[in-house]
């Protein structure tokens, strides 16, 4: 990165509302609360008037039992724009390496900046080789009675999703095979539907809850146990009959090294948020595709920045399966207009320069 010395960073809080409260680990939330980032190259900017400064925007959204708390993420946020006057870029990035959610918005708008430089989309300057312009994406279905089920996929079936995720394990494994069940007549064979239990069940619950899975076609089972059953998912994955494990909650607990060694996943599913950034979930995904794990990529429910350079990071992942990225809508507000259109069960990927987000600042 030249002209180092030239970089500052402003942060400013924000708090979007979620469209449905959300369950987490510390209790239920009404909103997403964070920091947007913004950088500044004052070197770029000649004369001085600001608009010919390049900018890059990056998003700190903590998620509890995710990333730092808030206080944490704004004490890092405090500490990177001291070290980033000092140290440049790399002394910033040290400054916020054990804080996820704050060094993803510094390496976001790092790497929106350099993109935004070198006048080429973002998911083009993080990729290598062939890149595709639109990522599949999934619907993800939440917890209802089989006939909210079934409407909700038909739903997402119109609006040209072709694969499906469904929430189960808050009620018994039979109502949810047969929710699943339902899902399956109504849609036909054409739709893959994958199901997610956020390390709801025990291992014979899993057990029971694969072979039910594995009669509907269900192509993935995401983390039927909980995070540290690594054994566990290893065995699952030996009786499995088709249907693939993927593991979201167990990458944290983890690695990659240990996952992989354990045999104990088909899929691995990537949170930038929770990763530390997209230059981290890059690294993680090729290492994952080396040992023959799928990576996947999806946000922690995040404002439109984070979820945009999480959609130019799976493009830039070849092969990348369907993605949870179709997660807008799950936010009542918003931190700037949407850059990425969802069309047909694609995200369509930005391609103006950079993360392709503008107006999110306000003041520019
Ligand atoms: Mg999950």
């Amino acid at each position: 990165m030249s002209a180092a010395e030239n970089l500052s960073l402003e942060y400013r809080p924000f708090s979007l509302d979620l469209a449905e409260p959300l369950e987490t680990a510390d209790g239920t939330i009404a909103s997403r609360d964070g920091f947007l980032v913004r950088l500044v190259d004052e070197a770029d900017d000649r004369d001085g008037a600001g608009d010919e400064a390049a900018v890059g925007y990056g998003e700190a959204t903590p998620l509890p039992g995710w990333t730092e708390s808030r206080e944490d993420c704004e004490r890092a946020l405090e500490r990177a724009q001291a070290a980033l006057q000092t140290g440049g870029p790399s002394a910033a990035l040290e400054a916020v390496d054990r804080q996820v959610a704050a060094r993803h918005a510094l390496s976001l708008a790092l790497s929106d900046l350099q993109a935004t430089r070198e006048s080429t989309p973002l998911y083009r300057y993080l990729g290598q080789g062939p890149m595709v312009g639109r990522v599949p994406v999934n619907a993800t279905i939440g917890d209802g009675s089989p006939d909210e089920t079934v409407a909700a996929a038909r739903a997402a079936v119109d609006r040209g999703f072709p694969t499906c995720k469904l929430k189960v394990g808050l009620r018994s494994v039979e109502a949810d095979v047969e929710r699943v069940r339902r899902v399956r007549e109504a849609v036909g064979d054409r739709i893959e539907l994958r199901a997610d239990a956020n390390e709801a069940w025990t291992f014979e619950e899993a057990q029971s809850a694969l072979a039910g899975f594995a009669d509907c076609g269900v192509s993935i089972l995401e983390q039927p146990l909980p995070a540290g059953a690594l054994e566990g998912h290893a065995d699952l994955r030996e009786e499995s009959r088709g249907v693939s494990i993927a593991l979201d909650e167990g990458l944290l607990e983890h690695g990659v090294d240990a996952i992989c060694d354990a045999g104990a996943a088909d899929v691995v599913v990537l949170k930038p948020m929770a990763l530390g950034g997209i230059d981290v979930a890059r690294q993680v995904a090729a290492w994952l595709t080396e040992l023959e794990v799928a990576p996947l990529v999806t946000t922690t429910i995040d404002g439109v920045v984070a979820r945009t350079g999480a959609v130019h990071l799976a493009a830039a992942i070849p092969d990348v399966p369907a993605c949870g990225l179709a997660t807008g809508d799950l936010l009542a507000t918003d931190l700037g207009r949407d850059p990425v259109l969802i069309e047909k069960g694609s995200a369509v990927v930005p391609q103006a320069k950079g993360l392709g987000v503008s107006d999110v600042w306000g003041d520019r």
